[in-house]
C-alpha cells in the first residue's frame, strides 16, 4: 500500500516535470526549425562567397519569448505550464489576441506521457529513459507536422538513445533485437523510398523517416517494426483521407509521415509491443 502511494506520488512529481518539459518542447518546436533555416542560408552564403547581413542572435534561449502578434515580451508569470494559458484566459495580456491551444495541450501531453511511464516503470533509468523518448518522439511529430522536416539532432539521439537503453538494459529489449530494429528500421523504408523513385521519378518520404523509424526500431526491437509502419499507414491513411475530404491539404498535398510513426511508436509505448505483435497477428 506504501510503496503504491510513493510511486504515485513519484508519478504526480514527475508529471509536474513533464509540464515544464512539455513547455520547452514548445520552444524547441517552434525555434528549431528557424535555426536550421538561418544556418542553411548563412552556409548558402559562404559557398557563393556573399555577404549576409549581421542577424541578431537566436537560439534555443535567445532571445526571449515574445507574442507574435505584439510583440510583448512573455514575463515568467505568463509562462507557467497551462496554468498561465488557463489565467490569461487563452489571450496575450498586451494585444490580447488568442494564443495557440497546442501550447497547454502539448505541455498536457508531455506532462501525461511522463506520469505514465513512471506510473508504469517508477522512479528508475527504465521510466526516465522511457521519459526521454516521449519527449523526443513528442517534439519530432510537431516539428515534422509543421515544416515537414526531422531534424537529424533530434532523430539520432533518439536512436543512440535506445541502443544504449537496451545495452544497459533499462527496457526490455536484447541489444541484439534493437540494434537489428535500427538497421532493418532504416533499410526498409529507404528500399521502398527507391523503389517509389524508381518506378514514379517523386520523393515519396525524406531520409528523416528512415532515420525515425530505425529509433522505433532500436526502442522496441526488430519484431515490433511490421505492426509499426502498419498502424502509422492505417492511421496516415485515415487523416489524410481525411483532410482531403475537409480540403485542408496543404500546397502539393504532402502529408508528413513522421506524426504517424510517432503516433505508432506512442501506442508501442502505452499498450506495449506485445499487444500491438498479437494485434497485427504475428
Ligand atoms: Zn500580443
Amino acid at each position: 500500500m506504501l510503496s503504491s502511494g510513493v510511486l504515485w506520488m513519484d508519478a504526480g512529481l514527475v508529471g509536474l516535470i513533464g509540464l515544464l518539459i512539455g513547455s520547452f518542447l514548445n520552444v524547441v518546436a517552434y525555434r528549431l526549425p528557424k535555426m536550421m533555416e538561418r544556418q542553411w542560408a548563412a552556409e548558402c552564403a559562404e559557398l557563393s562567397g556573399k555577404e549576409l547581413p549581421p542577424a541578431e542572435r537566436f537560439n534555443l534561449s535567445v532571445p526571449r519569448s515574445r507574442c507574435p502578434h505584439c510583440g510583448h515580451a512573455i514575463a515568467w508569470h505568463e509562462n507557467i505550464p497551462v496554468v498561465s494559458y488557463l489565467l490569461l484566459r487563452g489571450k496575450c495580456s498586451d494585444c490580447k489576441k488568442p494564443i495557440g491551444v497546442r501550447y497547454p495541450l502539448v505541455e498536457l501531453a508531455t506532462g501525461a506521457l511522463f506520469f505514465f511511464c513512471t506510473l508504469q516503470w517508477g522512479n528508475s533509468s527504465a521510466g526516465w529513459a522511457w521519459c526521454a523518448f516521449s519527449a523526443l518522439l513528442l517534439v519530432l511529430a510537431l516539428i515534422d507536422w509543421d515544416t515537414t522536416l526531422l531534424p537529424d539532432d533530434l532523430t539520432l539521439p533518439l536512436l543512440w538513445l535506445g541502443l544504449i537503453a537496451a545495452a544497459m538494459q533499462w527496457i526490455p529489449v536484447t541489444l541484439n533485437s534493437s540494434l537489428w530494429g535500427a538497421v532493418a528500421g532504416y533499410m526498409s523504408l529507404w528500399s521502398v523510398y527507391w523503389a517509389f523513385k524508381l518506378a514514379t521519378g517523386k520523393d515519396g518520404m525524406g531520409f528523416g523517416d528512415f532515420k525515425l523509424f530505425a529509433a522505433l526500431g532500436a526502442w522496441f526491437g526488430w519484431q515490433t517494426l511490421i505492426p509499426i509502419i502498419l498502424i502509422a499507414s492505417v492511421i496516415g491513411a485515415v487523416v489524410g483521407i481525411a483532410m482531403k475530404l475537409n480540403s485542408s491539404l496543404r500546397e502539393g498535398g504532402y502529408v508528413p509521415f513522421g506524426p504517424f510513426l510517432a503516433g505508432a511508436g506512442f501506442s508501442a509505448l502505452i499498450l506495449g509491443p506485445q499487444t500491438l505483435q498479437r494485434f497485427v497477428g504475428l
